[in-house]
């Protein structure tokens, strides 16, 4: 289980621009509140919280959105850079999104497979207070997937700007590793917005109970496939396949939106058939042939996985997670 390091980020910003930024709010809500005592007189349980203007909060991908935006409720107004089926591992945003991003109050990136957003920060938006989940999430890689011939190398060494720190950055895809990132959040809102602390940690609470049933209700769907081999299209499902017993063979695709070489595509047809695979898996975010051409050539079936979500896919994090698992209880089982 993952535990949370109490580490402050370091690009979140100094008490004085903290000061700085939050004051045309303050002056804002000072007349907003004059406005309400007014209202309060004849209409007494008018909330007070709605006398904020919402937090407003951008993410890289779009389980964090679903995860903020559960914490935030209307408190906070979210924003994802990353557009509905673009793969985070060739997005390049566009200008207007980063001029956008000087404007957030909060930015939150996963790390790793998000190195735009983080190249991003620094030339426009060096004072929004940023929680990169990788750096304040405790995580214990799972084995990496064995690349073909059993040469961890060969599919994985010189992922250039898809690792972060040699650590796989896939965490979202572990429902109790979303929630130790979602605790992190839930600090760094709070530190934000103190007078709704309360209200966020409430928030996490709920999130926490339905986080924890939704682990146990994608171990019980996967517990049928226990065991098989597992063939996905990139690397981002160690910390899925660990917490849920699959035997993951190895990655169709080592270096995500790049075709391998044909003698990768060789071996990881020998492979396949070699495990007995009963199906092998593409992503909505990146071009299936070769995984089209090793499911052809080991004669076993081909589906479709989702590691990020969005419309018209899944657009909440548990559909996302509850998709995934009954794709692949149908294509293994
Ligand atoms: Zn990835």
């Amino acid at each position: 289980m993952a535990t949370v390091n109490g580490m402050r980020h370091a690009t979140a910003g100094s008490p004085r621009d903290a000061a700085r930024r939050r004051a045309p709010r303050a002056r804002w809500s000072a007349a907003r509140g004059l406005a309400l005592a007014v209202l309060v007189a004849t209409v007494s349980v008018l909330p007070l919280a709605a006398a904020r203007a919402p937090l407003r909060v951008t993410v890289s991908i779009s389980p964090y959105a679903d995860i903020v935006a559960r914490l935030g409720g209307e408190l906070v107004s979210v924003s994802t850079l990353l557009p509905p089926g673009a793969s985070p591992h060739s997005f390049d945003p566009t200008p207007s999104q980063a001029a956008g991003l000087a404007r957030a109050e909060l930015i939150v990136m996963n790390g790793g497979v998000d190195g735009w957003l983080a190249r991003l920060v620094a030339a426009t938006a060096p004072d929004v207070p940023t929680v990169v989940v990788m750096e304040r999430v405790d995580v214990d890689p799972p084995g990496a997937g064995h690349g073909p011939g059993g040469e961890p190398e060969e599919s994985y060494a010189g992922h250039a700007g898809h690792q972060h720190a040699g650590i796989n950055p896939h965490v979202w895809l572990d429902p109790t590793l979303m929630l130790a990132a979602a605790e992190v959040v839930t600090e760094e809102l709070a530190r934000l917005d103190p007078a709704n602390g309360g209200a966020y940690h409430a928030a996490l609470g709920r999130l926490r109970a339905d986080l924890l049933a939704l682990d146990a209700e994608i171990a019980a769907t996967l517990a049928p496939v226990r065991g098989a081999p597992f063939v996905p299209f990139h690397d981002a499902w160690p910390y899925f396949a660990e917490r849920y017993g699959l035997d993951l063979v190895l990655s169709l695709e080592p270096f995500p939106g790049r075709e391998p070489s044909p003698r990768y595509v060789a071996e990881a047809v020998a492979a396949v058939r070699a495990a007995g695979a009963k199906a092998v898996f593409a992503e909505r975010q990146l071009d299936p042939r070769s995984a089209e051409v090793v499911a052809e050539s080991a004669g076993v079936a081909l589906a479709t996985l989702d590691p990020i979500g969005g419309a018209p896919g899944p657009t909440d994090y548990e559909s996302l997670l509850r998709f995934n698992a009954a794709t692949i209880l149908a294509a293994l089982r």
